[in-house]
């Protein structure tokens, strides 16, 4: 394996893939209903990547560095060969970490079971309430929470756990489910990451005064149980995890707005057409499907991609200038699989 390293020297080792731009949520910070209400703003299906060559992608990044494997989407349990496409994966050599981001409506225990035995390692929930009506205005379809504790509690029974769950914080959103979140986790092992509200994509209507800094939501619990700062797992870590003096267990905080972490940025994604994307939010990106239907050689694809990853100097959230006006085109974050 020959390592690359971008214009920053950072080395390339996290692919995060979106199976697929569909979702049966229509969360508002995401995929706000009254813009993608109906399914026409999907790819048409035969412009998705297909099992083999999601893994041709895969078995071509094994080779630069790429140990790491994140499915996302849209909604990644929407795709019907999901469980065959992790045994596949597990097979490639150098892929030693498998992981899926859910909204968790469609875990039941026997899926479960079954990408654990497919080699799947671990899974993220999302969860931005336990308020069964604030959740259901939030996820834009009335999904209520106990079906995603529910899902928690399937991914913990099929050992796929610690489960790690997502809560997106919005201010005059959620906020007020700071604490109850935390509260709910503490003494469960599972670990509660509260990510800032991004500006990614054009169609959410973020702006700087909705976003609650990560310095306030630690500050908020804190107050309730004392937490310390626990170092890094490992480089490029997103989340800064914090330990509760208590022993009650940990939490994370994702907080691309207020302490960018680009520095240590070693991700890259694929979109579910097969786009190769350097940054969430990037608004464009060689296809590598294309290029693999057309046939091109695998060592000319190796090439090809040595070469992007090299030029790559990405950066967006350590340049972000709120004040500045959005750019005028932007993938969603259902596009790019977050
Ligand atoms: S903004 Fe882009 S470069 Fe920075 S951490 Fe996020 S994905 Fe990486």
């Amino acid at each position: 394996m020959a390592e690359v390293r971008d214009q920053l020297n950072r080395p390339l080792r996290d692919l995060r893939i979106s199976l697929t731009d569909r979702c049966n949520f229509r969360c508002g910070y995401c995929m706000p209903k009254e813009i993608f209400g109906t399914p026409t703003h999907f790819m048409p299906r035969e412009d998705a990547m297909t099992r083999e060559e999601i893994v041709a992608v895969v078995r071509l990044m094994s080779q630069l560095g790429v140990h790491k494997i994140r499915l996302t989407g849209g909604e990644p349990l929407l795709r019907q060969d999901i469980a065959p496409l992790i045994a596949d994966m597990a097979e490639v050599y150098g892929i030693d970490d498998i992981a899926l981001t859910t909204n968790g409506s469609m875990l039941t225990l026997a899926l479960a079971k079954g990408l654990k035995a497919a080699g799947l390692g671990r899974i993220t929930v999302s969860l931005d309430s336990l308020d069964a009506e604030r959740f259901g205005r939030i996820n834009g379809v009335g999904v209520r929470p106990a079906k995603v504790l529910a899902a928690i509690d399937h991914a913990a029974e099929a050992g796929l756990g610690p489960v790690k769950i997502n809560v997106v914080v919005k201010r005059g959103m959620n906020d007020q489910d700071i604490v109850p979140l935390a509260e709910r986790f503490r003494f469960t092992g599972h670990i509660v990451r509260f990510i800032e509200f991004m500006d990614v994509g054009m169609s959410n209507r973020w702006s700087l005064e909705d976003v609650v800094p990560a310095a306030e939501i630690l500050q908020t619990i804190s107050q309730r149980w004392p937490l310390h700062p626990v170092e890094a797992a490992y480089y490029g870590e997103v989340a800064s995890r914090y330990a509760y003096d208590d022993g009650a267990g940990e939490i994370g905080l994702i907080a691309s707005v207020t302490q960018p972490f680009c520095g240590s940025c070693t991700r890259a994604r694929l979109s579910a057409d097969g786009r190769l994307l350097l940054c969430l939010f990037a608004d464009h990106g060689v296809n590598l499907r294309d290029l693999l239907r057309q046939g091109v050689a695998a060592d000319a694809l190796l090439e090809r991609v040595t070469q992007i990853w090299g030029a790559r100097g990405d950066r967006y959230s350590e340049l972000r200038d709120p004040r500045k006006s959005q750019p005028a085109k932007r993938l969603e974050m259902f596009q790019i699989g977050g």
